[in-house]
């Protein structure tokens, strides 16, 4: 039974065709510059297929996915009859949704009734939907939400200090995000240690272009850094952060600049990237780092010190630590940040083995047999998280 699955962006639709029988990936792919001109990368067992071909809207890229996973030398379907679902990322859910649902026009409606919470995702989210039903009618289709997996924090974490009529008129508060990728990875953290995910405390750590951290209590999420957008919590790619909300208007003032213009500054240009002026890849500080850059130094810095904080934050209000999952590009990759941030965290009981924190691409117990606290490397899965939910909200 195959699924697939859709990240619709704002000119960007990514995809993935999976087996549910044995979750094997029979093919994934990439369309890139929708709307501009138009380029596909797809890849398959056989190999990758590249081409640069007209894309003005999602539903024409729509159209080009289905056309490859159809083709005679680099398809893998007879027919597109064989594609039993569709299964969605949706960025924000609101508090409307605390658990993947199968799209109806009533949750089409109720998706784009939070859209002014992510005004650069949902509306794209629609359109990859929208599209789906043009090209495949009939097909059902499940929405599965970064935030649902955060809608069990309790309010006196995901409450902001301000007026509480904003709350009420506005639904101002934390909602977090990445939740398929902290929920996969406490699980696969559970299993590894061999122990029921309700009797453990753990913090997950995303650390991908976005960055969030998140404490997992009993396998649910109780807190997490991002807040009513991408935007909050650890210092990310591009994205500052936590900063003083002050600094906002005091920007404005100074540099005379719009609203627009300020979150654009510190959506796009800030974080480590704002902070080194060298970029937003890990891969590029550290060699900057390594090459004497002290501005690069003090980004990643900045991006550990920050990390290990919000763990230490975490385990006060987990009131315990069992273990700490690294995972996204720079968690699964970049040992050295791992080090970085676990050496912080030796009062608490953490203690990587270097050797094994020196290994890539497994899933993998990087601590000292020793350890109080475990320190985990699980690779990320959202795609599959996306697929799993779409087969069991259809009952398939
Ligand atoms: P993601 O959003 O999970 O795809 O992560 C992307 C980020 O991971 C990149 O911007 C890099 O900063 C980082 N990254 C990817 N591969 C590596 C690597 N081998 N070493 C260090 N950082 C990496």
């Amino acid at each position: 039974m195959y699924v697939l699955v859709i990240n619709a962006g704002s000119s960007s639709l990514k995809y993935q065709l999976l087996n549910m029988k044995d979750e094997s990936v029979l093919a994934k792919g990439l369309c890139e510059r929708i709307g501009i001109d138009g380029r596909l990368v797809h890849e398959t067992e056989k190999g990758k297929h590249s081409a640069d071909t007209a894309m003005p809207d999602h539903a024409a890229a729509m159209a080009i996915v289905i056309d490859s996973l159809l083709d005679a030398n680099h398809g893998v379907i007879k027919s597109k009859d064989e594609i039993k679902a569709i299964g969605h990322r949706v960025v924000h859910g609101g508090e409307a949704f605390a658990a993947s649902v199968k799209i109806t026009d009533e949750v089409e409606a109720a998706i784009e009734a939070v859209s002014d919470l992510a005004p650069l995702h949902n509306p794209p989210n629609l359109t990859g939907i929208r599209a789906c039903k043009k090209h495949m009618p009939g097909v059902p289709q499940v929405a599965v939400f970064d935030t649902a997996f955060h809608q069990t924090m309790p309010e006196k974490a995901y409450l902001y200090a301000i007026d509480y009529a904003l709350y009420e008129k506005h639904k101002i508060r934390r909602y977090g995000f990445h939740g398929t990728s902290h929920k996969y990875v406490s699980e696969r953290a559970a299993a590894l240690l061999n122990r029921p995910a309700s009797g453990l405390k753990l913090v997950t750590c995303h650390l991908g272009n976005g960055v969030s951290l998140c404490a997992v209590d009993g396998g649910i999420s109780v807190d997490t850094s991002m807040g009513m957008t991408p935007l909050e919590g650890l210092a990310m790619g591009t994205r500052c952060g936590d900063i003083d909300p002050a600094v906002v208007q005091f920007i404005m003032e100074k540099e005379c600049i719009s609203a627009q213009q300020a979150g654009d500054l510190l959506n796009k240009k800030s974080g480590v990237l704002g902070i080194s002026g060298v970029s937003s890849d890990f891969r590029d500080l550290s060699s900057a780092a390594n090459d004497g850059n002290p501005r690069a130094s003090a980004a990643m810095d900045v991006f550990a010190y920050r990390v290990a904080g919000y763990i230490g934050r975490y385990a006060a209000c987990m009131n315990g630590l069992d273990a700490i999952i690294f995972t996204a590009g720079i968690g699964e990759n970049d040992c050295g940040i791992r080090d970085k941030v676990c050496a912080y965290l030796s009062w608490f009981g953490v203690e990587l083995d270097p050797a094994k924190n020196a290994k890539r691409g497994e899933a993998l117990d990087i601590s000292t047999p020793g350890a109080k606290v475990r320190v985990l490397v699980v690779p990320t899965n959202e795609e599959l998280v996306i697929a799993r939910d779409t087969k069991t909200v259809l009952s398939l």
